[in-house]
């Protein structure tokens, strides 16, 4: 049942002294990094005087601007030499940041991704398929070496071409995937014009999506169409990647493994700690990286931790699924958005496909919002009349969700390109003044 079961079920008091003794050992090692050498000599910190996670409060915060004026090695703790190997953040929202590996990292890392796929009921006996990129993202070799550590057949497909995908699924008889949730929508698709029933023709048995958000609603979907069981997952490279939480299988959020990381939910504006339950910016740091330890980074990911313990016995907490960064957040018309609450709305409309995009645009000095929407095929094809109604039923609820009217511009499937990473859910053709 558990990979490590002493440390997935350690009681919360042995937990809190476990985090306390690494921490210390944590900033003891991010002191050789020249970075925060810096930064707590400006700062007048004293590390020494640091002791344990009571005082983390006292410990200024990283930031990914930090990370990038430190790019690429100004935050390495150990010898260049002892680095095995380096990643990079995939640049969504501006330059890159690296992060760097030495054999421990990696060997930590593996495991504890190893972890979170055999608490999901992953096993030696699986055949794993690794749908996304690998290279420079980490969601590509984290998934890799996790599912090798656990002993699984692993696939290492890598992202796009999706016939072949199907093909690979079907003659190695893959029964767990990793995949993007926009892509796993997209080759539901693929495999009806494939003629491929996933029920019929694969043993397919769990889906593990993440590293972009979605919602219950795609969840759903993606469940039903391909027959398997979708567990979240969460990371980001900053964090090595994956593996940082994970659904288990009462899928009432994801155990963060404190073990590995502390956990912190402040308010993004006032930088104190919201109560449980509430939501706020995610602050990680990291517990058991030597090559490049981070202090309080904050991720800019919007969560809330939930309370109680969970029935499956571990004892580290549990965070809600992720809202989106809170630089996903665009505003119109005097109105924050956050392109999740779109997913989700028009994800439980049926006649809806498997892709949309928000164009924001300003006509005059007015900001206006099109909600692109892929729409089934035989029903893009059908009568106008429906179309037309549809359109306006999908109107009328984004309205009543954001409280203005956007526009709603319906497509073909495949209409919207299609990228092989993370979905573009949002283009700002705004001109700023
Ligand atoms: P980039 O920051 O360039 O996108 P990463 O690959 O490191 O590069 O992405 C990590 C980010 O992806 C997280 O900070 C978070 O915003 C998002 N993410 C990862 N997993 C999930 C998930 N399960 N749900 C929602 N967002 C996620
Ligand atoms: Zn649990």
């Amino acid at each position: 049942m558990f990979w490590e079961e002493t440390f997935e079920t350690l009681p919360r008091d042995q937990l809190r002294s476990l985090q306390s003794e690494r921490l210390k050992d944590t900033l003891a090692r991010a002191a050789a990094a020249p970075y925060y050498r810096r930064m707590y000599q400006e700062s007048g910190v004293a590390l020494d005087r640091i002791n344990g996670l009571s005082d983390l409060n006292r410990l200024p915060f990283t930031t990914k601007q930090d990370l990038r004026a430190g790019y690429p090695f100004e935050f390495l703790a150990v010898d260049r030499e002892a680095v095995v190997r380096l990643h990079s953040s995939s640049g969504t929202t501006g330059q890159a940041t690296v992060v760097c590996h030495n054999a421990h990292d990696l060997a930590s890392w593996a495991n504890l991704m190893a972890r979170c796929m055999f608490m999901t009921g992953a096993r030696p006996a699986d055949v794993f398929q690794n749908m996304t990129g690998y290279g420079m993202f980490t969601g590509g070799l984290g998934f890799h070496y996790g599912a090798e550590r656990l002993g699984m057949l692993t696939v290492p497909a890598g992202a796009g071409n999706s016939r072949r995908q199907i093909k690979f699924m079907q003659d190695f008889g893959a029964t767990i995937v990793h995949v993007i949730p926009s892509y796993a929508l997209h080759l539901l698709s693929v495999f009806e014009e494939a003629g491929v029933d996933p029920r019929r023709d694969l043993r397919l048995r769990i889906a593990y999506l993440g590293a972009e958000p979605y919602s219950e609603q795609t969840r759903r979907r993606v469940e039903e169409g391909l027959g398997a069981k979708v567990f979240n997952s969460y990371g980001l490279s900053e964090m090595s990647g994956p593996g940082v939480a994970f659904e288990c299988p009462e899928q009432n959020g994801m155990h963060i493994w404190e073990d590995a990381f502390v956990v912190e939910v402040l308010n993004p504006t006032t930088l104190e700690p919201v109560p449980e339950g509430e939501e706020g910016e995610l602050v990680l740091t990291s517990l058991d990286r030597e090559a490049m330890p981070l202090i309080r980074y904050r991720t800019r990911d919007l969560t809330a931790i939930l309370p109680g313990p969970c029935p499956c016995g571990r004892t580290h907490r549990r965070i809600a699924r992720i809202k989106g960064r809170s630089d996903d957040m665009f505003i119109v018309k005097g109105v924050n958005v956050f392109p999740l609450q779109v997913e989700t709305l028009l994800m439980s409309v049926p006649e809806v496909g498997r892709n949309y995009q928000i164009i924001l645009d300003n006509e005059g000095s007015l900001d206006s919002m099109t909600v692109q929407v892929e729409v089934q095929r035989e029903f893009f094809h059908g009568d106008v009349k429906s179309l037309k109604a549809l359109q306006q039923r999908i109107t009328t609820a984004l309205k009543g969700e954001l409280l203005f009217t956007p526009k709603v511009a319906l497509v073909e499937p495949d209409a919207i390109p299609k990228s092989d990473g993370k979905a573009v859910r949002v283009i700002d053709r705004r001109r700023k003044e």
